[in-house]
């Protein structure tokens, strides 16, 4: 079983942080070398090699390579629970361990491939974190005024979610003045100016990869057992959810788990949903 460690990680050196994002680094690759992780991600950069042989325009050089891994619990618990502990305590970093992990395979098979390698913003690589229990350690309870730094739960029910929103993951320009440059944006939908000839670019609207993402308000299940309760107020937590961390139905009135995590950048203070079912 693995335990909740709320320790302070403030005190550790520098160095020490960055050998150990290197050490996550390489726990990830072991991971997806001993599950199925290794051959989505062979098939993934696979497709982009065939793509590009298929068509031989060089703007499919900067396409996207898109994938979705699921980090399973119950094979983390029994092949790596050294890893799933770095993912309860700090997801944030798991995250960057997970895409610099997968950067270097497609690198590699890219290279076996006789290709050049691509940007890293070139390569979206959604992780899930599969199967997590009702853990009470990591409940998220607003009544608390206080919030788990690394990964935490909320069960409730869905209350209310917004329409679909779109997210640009990325974009790619080409110069129209014969300048022959190429550039990729990630989230911004600005025309970038051509680092030649500073005029701006052009975009290969057909290029464009986006997902899309709801806001759901959430509200504590004793919320709807006790309808009837005066003089207490219900918060609903916000939590976003993108399209790719879950497969079910969203219904209003039923009960879901969500994982998640605090991403903490100024525009959006909520959740980060990495995985929601429903219970
Ligand atoms: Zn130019």
């Amino acid at each position: 079983m693995f335990t909740v460690d709320a320790r302070s990680e403030l005190a550790v050196p520098t160095e020490t942080r960055l050998n150990s994002q290197f050490h996550e680094q390489k726990l990830v690759e072991q991971f997806c070398r001993q599950t199925q992780l290794l051959k989505l991600v062979e098939g993934s950069s696979g497709r982009f090699v065939a793509n590009y042989r298929k068509s031989q325009r060089p703007e499919d050089l900067l396409a996207p390579i898109q994938l979705r891994l699921d980090f399973e619990y119950r094979q983390l618990l029994e092949k790596s629970p050294k890893l799933l502990q770095h993912i309860v305590e700090e997801p944030l970093q798991f995250e960057q361990a997970v895409r610099y992990c997968v950067y270097g395979l497609v690198r590699s098979h890219l290279k076996a491939a006789s290709l050049k390698p691509v940007d890293i913003n070139q390569l979206h690589a959604h992780w899930r974190l599969v199967g997590l229990p009702y853990t009470p350690g990591l409940q998220f309870e607003s009544q608390d005024q206080s919030l788990r730094l690394g990964l935490a739960q909320v069960q409730g029910i869905l209350a209310a979610f917004t329409p679909q929103e779109t997210l640009v993951l990325q974009s790619i320009w080409y110069c129209g003045s014969g300048c022959m440059r190429n550039a990729i944006q990630t989230s911004s939908t600005d025309a970038p100016l051509c680092s030649g000839c500073s005029r701006p670019m052009s975009e290969y609207q057909k290029l464009r990869i986006t997902e899309t993402f709801r806001l759901l308000a959430i509200l504590p299940s004793s919320a709807v057992q006790t309808p009837r309760t005066t003089g207490c107020l219900h918060r609903p937590k916000l939590i976003r959810l993108r399209a790719h961390a879950y497969d079910c139905e969203l219904k209003l009135g039923s009960s879901y788990l969500i994982t998640g995590y605090f991403a903490g950048s100024a525009s959006t203070y909520q959740l980060e949903a990495c995985h929601l079912k429903s219970t």
